[in-house]
């Protein structure tokens, strides 16, 4: 048997609500099947942690956190806390620490479900965000304050190694799930030195790829194209603003944020993994019992398809289209009266009885 060690922060607002379900379909696949075992401890670091203790997490929080196979993390986000609070002192530095230079992201329309494009194609490709440097840098500034010529300069960051890390990543991704094509987003034609860098290297990755088609668009074109024949991608590579970007446009055309799931990889394995649904902490439902717990449930799926049990993350992803079809227990975001603990039940009876 094989124990992971999961390390489990489960967040503010709705965070901890559809966390608590994803643990619960986590114990189910671990009661269901005896060659996995899961070590799972919770860490509370969230903006009640941060009001109490005026940091995010304790000093020694990412030495704590490096000992874990993976983690778990619920959305971060609290009126009483700013937002530059939660993003630098929590999220970005478990990002950078353990190198996770990669967000991917699985845009699948599941059974059961309703694109509002009324596509009759299947949709099914993942975005491979740039994680870590690109447009997101914080080098630059602002000159001249309230006088007329005041301005703001914000800088591009894009390294070899940067670039060439995902895009390896993205070919490995293809080659092991059978993909036959990786699709860049670039904007060479106008963002001339950075965008041109991008292609240049992610071209001589693909190169050394010639068994998977590789093909670039830019970035605008390929916003239509998400909307007009999603079908025709498989693996998109982005920066990581125009990965934001297009993560966004792809979720909504499969159903919206209830159902959105990501990792920020790390390519080497050298540290820990990280999942996490797409959507926030959600203030306006939080308390209320109604969050769709779907995002959450197959970003630990994720989680297990990482940890090399691409078979445990189809068999949920399976119990989630069959709840999806019998349209019983669905929470109000995709037209169902259930509540949270409700999806995170049946989903959880569906793994158990598939023993
Ligand atoms: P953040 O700044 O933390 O990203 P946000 O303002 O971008 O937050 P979210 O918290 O992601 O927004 O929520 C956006 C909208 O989507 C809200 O109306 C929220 O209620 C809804 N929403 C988000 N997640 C879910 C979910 N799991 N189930 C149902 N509705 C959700
Ligand atoms: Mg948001």
């Amino acid at each position: 048997m094989q124990t992971y060690k999961i390390a489990v922060l489960p967040g503010d607002g709705i965070g901890p609500e559809v966390t608590k379900e994803a643990v619960k379909v986590l114990k189910a696949i671990e009661e269901s099947d005896e060659s996995i075992s899961f070590d799972i401890k919770t860490f509370h670091w969230n903006s009640e942690y941060y009001l109490e203790h005026g940091k995010m997490m304790p000093d020694d929080g990412l030495d704590q956190l490096k000992t874990f196979d993976s983690i778990l993390f619920g959305a971060i986000g609290d009126s009483r806390v700013p937002d530059p609070v939660t993003v630098w002192e929590l999220i970005m530095p478990i990002r950078k620490n353990f190198q996770q230079f990669v967000n991917f992201r699985p845009i699948k329309l599941l059974k059961g479900l309703q694109s509002p494009l009324n596509n009759s194609h299947p949709i099914d490709f993942v975005i491979l965000r740039e994680n870590g440097e690109g447009e997101y840098s914080n080098m630059g500034g602002t000159m001249f304050p309230g006088e007329q010529r005041e301005m703001a300069v914000q800088n591009t960051v894009m390294t070899r190694q940067g670039i060439t890390q995902i895009a390896e990543f993205a070919y490995q991704y293809a080659r092991e799930h059978g993909k036959t094509k990786v699709t860049s987003a670039t904007k060479s034609n106008a963002i001339i030195h950075a965008m041109t860098f991008w292609d240049k290297v992610v071209e001589e990755v693909a190169e050394q790829n010639a068994d998977v088609e590789y093909e670039k668009y830019y970035i605008d074109a390929l916003a239509a194209y998400f909307v007009q024949r999603p079908e025709d991608f498989q693996v998109v590579l982005a920066s990581n603003l125009f990965g934001d970007i297009l993560s966004d446009l792809g979720s909504a055309i499969v159903g919206g944020l209830g159902l959105a799931p990501s990792g920020n990889i790390n390519p080497t394995r050298e540290f820990p993994s990280m999942f996490e649904a797409v959507h926030g902490s959600a203030p306006d439902i939080a308390g209320k019992g109604i969050a769709n717990p779907i995002a959450q449930i197959w970003s630990a799926a994720l989680m297990l398809e990482h940890l090399g049990r691409r078979d445990l993350h189809d068999k949920i992803l399976s119990a989630i289209e069959e709840i999806l079809e019998e349209k019983n227990v669905l929470t109000p975001d995709i037209g169902g009266t259930a509540t949270t603990e409700l999806v995170g039940d049946a989903i959880a009876g569906k793994l158990l009885t598939k023993v």
